[in-house]
Order: structure tokens, then sequence, then C-alpha cells
């Protein structure tokens, strides 16, 4: 198969899996598909994909495989009883998991005489068959190169990070410990409100206000991080350890869990112990990295 080939499998229906298959029969594509629920698969049917009697079939369908499931755990559950199909697929695996587990999956797959190519996909289903969401990819250069223009009808954006089969899932894991951290934050601001008589509309616009002031906080750091400055000028850990703490106070007098202000507190103040309290509360960053051997 070439990158103007117009045939792929898809192993794996959840809703990403769906919505990947229906993307690419929308773009004329023929898709053969296989899924444990094999009755995930009718209404692709109904469109036109083709289902697959087994994980054989599937394999030997095309050179090209697209895997949607779970987690990598989830490859080895479907693929280890076909395994003796593998030899001379490229597997695209789009299931999320650990940098080190997909290192070790492209490993597993390379023994088997296929090829993996990582991928970590930035957006829902909703976004999948968008020209503007994006998917991380990593693995052989000329292999994802191939099969580029299909991948792009995935997500419109293909942005590859690289041949270590990690790449792709660690800039993946370093959006996601973002997200969550960043909705956390919102469920907190929402309790808060809440426990005021507040509901999540009415702090909406203020809720989008705070997130989108963030960005320039990010572009201010970035480059003061990288040269180790932690110049306190404007904004000293003394300074932001009053704040937190009355963050802190302010959802315990409302009577919301106070797990999440609290760790930030606890964080504070390490800082402030490490001797950090007239420095910017980008110090704290010091006490979060992993230690390099010998400093
Ligand atoms: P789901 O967890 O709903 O997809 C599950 C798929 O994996 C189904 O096809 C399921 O089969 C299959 N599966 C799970 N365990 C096994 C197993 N042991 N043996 C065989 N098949 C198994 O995930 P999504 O479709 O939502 O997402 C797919 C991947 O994409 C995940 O890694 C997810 O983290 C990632 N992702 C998801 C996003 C989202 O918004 N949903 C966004 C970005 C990434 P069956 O139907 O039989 O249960």
């Amino acid at each position: 198969m070439n990158g103007t080939q117009r045939s792929v499998t898809v192993i794996g229906l959840g809703p990403m899996g769906r919505a990947m298959v229906g993307a690419l029969l929308d773009r004329g594509y023929e898709v053969t598909v296989w899924n444990r629920t094999a009755s995930r698969a009718d209404a692709l049917v109904a469109r036109g994909a083709i289902l697959a009697p087994s994980v054989e079939k599937a394999l030997g369908a095309n050179e090209l495989v697209i895997l949607s499931l779970t987690d990598y755990d989830a490859m080895y559950a479907v693929l280890e009883p076909a395994e003796a199909a593998l030899a001379g697929r490229v597997l695209v695996n789009l299931s999320s998991d650990t940098p080190a587990k997909a290192r070790e999956a492209a490993r597993w797959v390379a023994e088997r005489g296929a090829v993996q190519l990582t991928g970590g996909v930035t957006t829902p289903p909703s976004g999948i068959g968008q020209a503007e969401s994006a998917t991380f990819y990593s693995g052989p250069r000329e292999v994802f190169e191939k099969h580029r223009p299909v991948l792009a009808v995935i997500t419109g954006g293909t942005d590859y990070r690289g041949e270590d089969p990690g790449a792709a899932a660690l800039f993946y894991q370093i959006g996601m410990v973002m997200f969550w951290t960043s909705m956390l934050s919102y469920w907190q601001a929402v309790a808060l409100a809440d426990a005021n008589g507040l509901t999540a509309s009415d702090i909406l616009p203020h809720a989008i206000d705070t997130m989108n002031s963030l960005p320039g906080f990010l572009s201010f750091y970035a480059e003061r991080v990288d040269a180790g400055v932690h110049a306190g000028d404007v904004d000293r850990l003394a300074m932001g350890m009053a704040s937190v703490e009355h963050v802190l106070h302010t959802n315990a007098d409302a009577g919301v869990d106070t797990a999440l202000p609290a760790a930030i507190v606890d964080l504070f103040r390490r800082g402030m112990a490490a001797g950090h309290a007239a420095d910017s509360f980008s110090s704290l960053l010091e006490l979060m990295k992993k230690e390099k051997a010998g400093a």
C-alpha cells in the first residue's frame, strides 16, 4: 500500500474508532473493521465498512492497520492470538498509554515483523475528521511520511515528533497532565460557586477569562525557566503563599472539598521551607523536577 491507496483496516470501535471509520468512509476509503463486540460495527457496515470475521482477516486485508483500543494491554489481548498475521503490517496505534508502554509495544511489534507508528490523538470523537484537529505521531519517519495522507483524514494535523516510539505518547501525556489538572481546577471553582448559590453558567464568563489569561503566563515563563531564572520581581513565592492560603480558607469556609487547594498550599510551603520566599513562584518548578544525576 502507498499513500495514494485508499484501503485501510481499523481495529477497535469505541467512540474514537467509530468516528475514525466514519471519517475514512466519508472520504471514500475502503475500510475493513474488527471489534471484540461485533455489534458496534453495525452502523458502519450499513455505511459501507467491511466487517472482518476475525482479527487475522482484519490484519490480512490491508498493510495499514489503525488500532483504537482502550490501552496497550488491549492491543496485546487482541493481537497476541493472531500474531502470525502481523508480519508486513504497519500498525498505527492510536490508543493512549504511557511512553514506556508505547516503546515496549514497538519492540513487540517489530519482533513479529511489523512496524508501529505511535499516535496521540488530541481531540475527542467530535474532532475526528476535522482539518483543525491534530494527532502527535512518532516512529520510523519513512513509514509515517508514506501513510501521512491517510492519517491526515483522521485529524488534519499530523504532528511528527521523531523516531522514538514513545515521543508521541509523551507529547500526548504532557497535554493530558495540563488538561486534567486544569479541569480539576474548574470543578473546584464550580463547587465553590455552588456552595455560594452560583451556577456553572453564572461563573462561565469569569472562568473563561481566567483560563484565557494563562497563555500569556506560559509564554512569559518559558524562556525564564529554561534559563533557570526565578527572579521574584513581581511574583514572589511569599506573596503567592498568602494567596493560596486565602484560596484554601475560602474553600474550607464554604464547606467544599479542600484536597486540591490543600495540595497547592503544601507545595508552596515546601518552596518556602526550601528558602524560595523571595524568588518567583516559578521556583516551585525546581521542587517538582526530577533530580539530575550529580546535581
Ligand atoms: P474506549 O475505551 O471506549 O474504546 C474501547 C475499544 O477498545 C473498544 O473497541 C473495546 O472493545 C476495545 N477493548 C478494550 N479492551 C479490550 C480487550 N481487552 N480486548 C479487546 N478489545 C478491547 O475508548 P475510545 O474509543 O473513547 O478511545 C480509544 C483510545 O483513544 C483510548 O486510548 C483513549 O484514551 C484515546 N482517546 C480518547 C479520547 C476520547 O475523547 N474518547 C480522546 C483522545 C484519545 P469493545 O467494544 O468490545 O468493548
